[in-house]
C-alpha cells in the first residue's frame, strides 16, 4: 500500500447541522490526517465545473443548488491507501445502501444531501485537491 491524498468534501448538511467535528473525528480515527481545510461558499460556476463529469445526468441542477445551499468545507486526506480508504469510511452514495458505521449510514440525510464527497479515483483525486488548494496551502 502507498500514502496517498484524496479530497474530500462535508456538504452543506453536514454544515448546517454542525457535524464538521464528528465528521472529522471518523477519517482521524480510521487513520487519515486532515493536511489541508478550508471552510467556504461555492459558487455556482465552481459547483458546475467541480461535478461537470454529472452535466448530463438528471440529477444535476438539483446537485448543483444543494451544494450551493450553505457553506462546505474542502479537505485534503492523507494516508495509506486514502482513496478508497475514505470512500470505506464514507459508505455507498445512497445512505439506505450505506453500511453500519459508515458516515452517510450515520449521517446522510438522503441520496443527494449525503454528507461528504470523496474522490474515486487517484487520477481525479489530484484533480480535485489543485482544484482547490495551492500545494503551498497543503501541510503534511
Ligand atoms: N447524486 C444524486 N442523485 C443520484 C446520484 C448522485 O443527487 O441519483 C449526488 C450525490 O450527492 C452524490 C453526487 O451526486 O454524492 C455524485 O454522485 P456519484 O455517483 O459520483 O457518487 P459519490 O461518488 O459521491 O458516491
Amino acid at each position: 500500500m502507498a500514502v496517498e491524498r484524496t479530497l474530500s468534501i462535508l456538504k452543506p448538511d453536514a454544515t448546517r447541522r454542525n457535524l464538521t467535528g464528528k465528521i472529522n473525528a471518523k477519517f482521524e480515527e480510521k487513520g487519515l490526517r486532515i493536511i489541508a481545510q478550508r471552510r467556504i461558499q461555492l459558487t455556482k460556476a465552481q459547483a458546475e465545473g467541480f461535478y461537470a463529469v454529472h452535466k448530463e445526468r438528471p440529477f444535476f441542477n438539483d446537485l448543483v443548488s444543494f451544494m450551493i445551499s450553505g457553506p462546505v468545507v474542502v479537505q485534503v486526506l492523507e494516508g495509506e491507501n486514502a482513496v478508497q480508504a475514505n470512500r470505506d469510511i464514507m459508505g455507498a452514495t445512497n445512505p439506505a445502501n450505506a453500511e453500519a458505521g459508515t458516515i452517510r449510514k450515520e449521517f446522510a440525510e438522503s441520496i443527494e444531501a449525503n454528507s461528504v464527497h470523496g474522490s474515486d479515483s487517484l487520477d481525479n483525486a489530484k484533480t480535485e485537491i489543485a482544484y482547490f488548494f495551492k500545494p503551498e496551502e497543503i501541510v503534511p
